[in-house]
């Protein structure tokens, strides 16, 4: 089989040249980091779920009218998406307060936000992904103020999607985390979401008990990231439950 030619890879995925001009396939590892890569695992599972939910989740938003750099599922851990050139941004939105806004304000965890928050971090692991203001954005040229607006516009749409999703099989979306990139075609640019959209990138917890369904299992050591990360799959119907009742084939005399 001819080798692939890689033009990147991440923590958590590797992106390879596509088979045309203006594609890449992206692989989704197992890998699972945390803390800018002090903590390191493998996690048999983790990447074929996150494909199959960030496909399951992108599926949904192009269809709604919120372009993704999202073309198809190729197998299972590899999708096609539309070559972009990626804003060195992390767009945060969150619905609860947790995480590093706890952190930094003294906030409880868990206390819901008067309305969506939105926050950026320049994406630089060198130096921890720090927050920016739109001052910082603008000065530095990481994007105009008209891609500024259409980008809060956008996460706005992608957080009322995404939280009526999980809503509707029972889980809260504390927050999450998107990027955006530029897709050129001729003499137009359009911005789309890129990235994935898993339970790497949000915080999910189950709206009765609480419990974390997310990234933070591994994060805070809670248990087994791969039933948690599948435990979402199943509610939405991502995956079919392995244990369900196929009754086996019996010789009928
Ligand atoms: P926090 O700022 O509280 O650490 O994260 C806020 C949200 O953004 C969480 O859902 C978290 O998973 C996501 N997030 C923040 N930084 C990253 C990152 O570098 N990678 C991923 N996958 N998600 C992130």
């Amino acid at each position: 089989m001819a080798r692939r030619t890689k033009v990147y890879e991440g923590k958590a995925k590797i992106l390879y040249e596509g088979p045309e001009p203006g594609t890449l396939v992206q692989y989704f590892k197992d890998d699972a980091t945390a803390f800018n890569a002090k903590k390191k695992e493998i996690i048999e599972g983790k990447g074929v779920l996150n494909n199959r939910l960030s496909e399951f989740f992108m599926v949904g938003l192009n269809n709604i009218g919120i372009p993704t750099h999202f073309l198809k599922r190729l197998n299972m851990r590899e999708q096609l998406i539309s070559s972009c050139e990626i804003i060195p941004l992390e767009v945060i939105v969150r619905n609860f307060a947790a995480g590093t806004l706890c952190e930094r304000l003294g906030l409880e965890e868990g206390r819901q936000l008067s309305r969506p928050l939105v926050e950026y971090c320049y994406k630089d692991d060198s130096l921890g992904d720090p927050l920016v203001s739109e001052e910082h954005i603008a000065a530095f040229g990481w994007a105009s103020h008209q891609e500024m607006d259409e980008i809060l516009s956008l996460a706005l749409r992608v957080n009322d999607f995404l939280s009526g999703i999980f809503y509707g099989v029972g889980i809260r979306l504390v927050d999450f985390k998107i990027e955006i990139g530029r897709v050129f075609e001729s003499d137009f640019q359009r911005l789309v979401i890129a990235d994935e959209i898993s339970p790497d990138s949000c915080r999910l917890w189950d709206i009765d008990s609480g419990e974390k369904l997310d990234k933070d299992v591994f994060r805070r050591d809670l248990g087994n990231l791969t039933d948690a990360y599948s435990e979402v799959a199943m509610r939405l119907g991502v995956i079919q439950p392995s244990n369900s009742k196929v009754a086996e084939p019996r010789l009928v005399k």
